[in-house]
């Protein structure tokens, strides 16, 4: 539980001052009128925590190092952090505690922590024990007498955990079964959703899986399954209950009886063990994410951040004539950038560095976030570790668990930047477990990350002589830290002779800026159409 709410807290919190205005929501409390300040960001209505916790008399502790507000009521405490998506609620009486994920970060401002109200409300609701409601059209904040059921919130003890419970603890170890394809269930909650994990003896195909009538249903075709598989699963989360089923003599498949509050399920495989990870997302999450995609609406797309891999003491890949990486993705950054400013005026293009310099990949992120950017576009050049082969190509890159050995590779190239930074510890390692977590919170960006990679792809064969090798993907830290779509191109291969002749060309280098440039262009326009503005 604790482990992602550590890593997204390392990655995203910081101490900033949004220059923004404050407005008003009229509170009506006790019979009596008063004001909160707001501020809005996206469509989204985030509130001073400060005058929140006044409002509700309730006792306050702020650490504005680390952005961390607790707010105490009688039975909860809330903890938000600025800059991070999750919120803790604490129950005092037994010391129990519950993650929660909103779809959007709290803010900072000055000594303040801004929270988004709407994606806040259940939880304020359950603290006071009073029901508050907000109209966001007329921004009216009403606080009844009419006591709050929390029910609500789906909040059974069952569901919430210790404090002290160690983060991950694991039922004991199976012994791989060899006879049996798959031959253990083990199954977690997570703090947005509930993670089944089949252990396999070895490699087997994602399975195809639905979920209809309260049940996931995961099929198995042709693979074997332990028969007493069943016997040792411990259900947890949503999960209430397994079933293996024989469809045919050869056919299984898996039910899952899924408990209130599920939502979609998603199937991975685990890269390292070659287990199936299947996610089982919370509804309430869900619902959230369905009102941010209602928000996107006000979404303009005004911003892109230009991201030059590398540069000062880490140079990137070394070409086969010893061309440095780090420069030529800042000349193509500074190439894409022109032409976006000169063809596309209601664009502000951000650079994450627009010279030779040093900046660390959470920097990155960061800069992105706080200016408000729409796209993230990270440029580099790829490399074979033997130098002066065959091997060439642009490939494109979303941020997902890596399918293919040679994805790990490169992501592990492009996030072996760490090295250079004074803390590198700072990033927890992406284990699959961790990077479903980050997909998740990726996923409302997961389908604009897709459709300008789709864009890009197309635009790259119509201009660069340098072949296409398609849409890849992979965990770049880099992508990570950017609250938005986001992608990681890879230009070509500077261990490739031709590839290298062609990026260290100006020639070369205007062909990639102009037909990246082309790629935000269309995406601008169909982003346009889609959200009528
Ligand atoms: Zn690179």
């Amino acid at each position: 539980m604790k482990i992602k709410f550590i890593f997204f807290s390392i990655l995203l919190f910081t101490s900033f001052v949004y220059s923004q205005r404050l407005y008003k929501i009229t509170v009506y409390i006790d019979n009596k009128e008063t004001t909160l300040s707001y501020l809005e960001r996206n469509g989204i209505d985030f509130v001073s925590s400060n005058e929140f916790s006044d409002l509700l008399s309730a006792n306050r502790f702020n650490n504005l190092e680390t952005g961390k507000i607790e707010i105490k009521f009688r039975e909860y405490t809330l903890k938000y952090t600025a800059r991070n998506q999750f919120v803790i609620l604490n129950r005092k009486s037994d010391g129990i505690q519950k993650i929660f994920q909103m779809p959007v970060p709290a803010l900072i401002l000055k000594d303040d922590v801004f929270v988004p109200l709407i994606f806040s409300l259940d939880y304020f609701n359950l603290c006071y024990e009073k029901k508050i409601t907000y109209n966001s059209a007329a921004k009216n904040l009403t606080i009844t007498d009419e006591p709050f059921s929390a029910e609500s919130l789906v909040l059974s003890k069952e569901t919430m955990v210790k404090e002290e419970k160690p983060a991950e603890q694991k039922p004991a170890a199976v012994k791989p079964d060899s006879r049996y394809d798959v031959y253990s269930i083990i199954i977690d909650e997570k703090s947005n959703g509930t993670l089944i994990r089949l252990k396999t003896s070895r490699k087997i195909p994602i399975p195809r899986h639905s979920i209809s009538n309260g049940n996931l249903f995961v099929f198995l075709p042709g693979i074997t399954i332990s028969p007493d598989i069943i016997n040792n699963v411990k259900p947890a989360g949503l999960v209430k209950r397994v079933k293996r089923t024989v469809v045919s003599s050869k056919n299984f498949q898996l039910e899952f009886a899924l408990g209130e509050g599920y939502s979609t399920s998603e199937a991975y495989q685990d890269i390292e063990s070659s287990d199936i990870l299947i996610t089982i997302g919370d509804k309430q999450i869900n619902a959230a994410t369905q009102v941010m995609e209602d928000v996107k609406l006000k979404w303009v797309f005004d911003a892109v951040v230009i991201d030059a891999g590398h540069g000062g003491k880490d140079p990137g890949a070394i070409g086969v004539t010893g061309v440095r990486e780090k420069d030529i993705n800042l000349a193509i950054a500074l190439k894409l950038g022109k032409l976006i400013s000169k063809n596309l005026p209601g664009i502000r293009v951000i650079y994450t560095r627009d010279k030779d310099e040093f900046i660390e990949l959470y920097k990155r992120g960061k800069i992105a976030n706080e200016n408000g950017g729409k796209l993230f576009l990270s440029i580099h050049c790829n490399s074979t570790v033997q130098k002066d082969i065959s091997y060439r190509g642009f490939e494109v890159y979303l941020l997902r668990p890596g399918r293919t050995q040679k994805a790990i590779a490169i992501a592990e190239f492009e996030n072996s930047v760490i090295n250079y930074e004074d803390n590198p510890q700072r990033y927890q390692k992406l284990t699959d477990e961790n990077f479903i977590l980050v997909s998740m919170a990726h996923s409302q960006y997961m389908r604009y990350s897709e459709s300008f990679s789709d864009i890009l792809n197309v635009e790259w064969k119509k201009k660069v002589e340098i072949p296409s090798l398609g849409i890849k993907q992979a965990g770049f830290y880099v992508l990570v830290g950017a609250s938005m779509p986001g992608v990681l191109i890879e230009t070509g291969f500077l261990s490739n002779r031709k590839d290298e002749a062609h990026l260290k060309s100006a020639a070369g280098q205007n062909e990639i800026a102009d037909a990246i440039y082309s790629a935000v262009k269309k995406y601008k326009e169909n982003y346009e159409k889609e959200f009528g503005n």
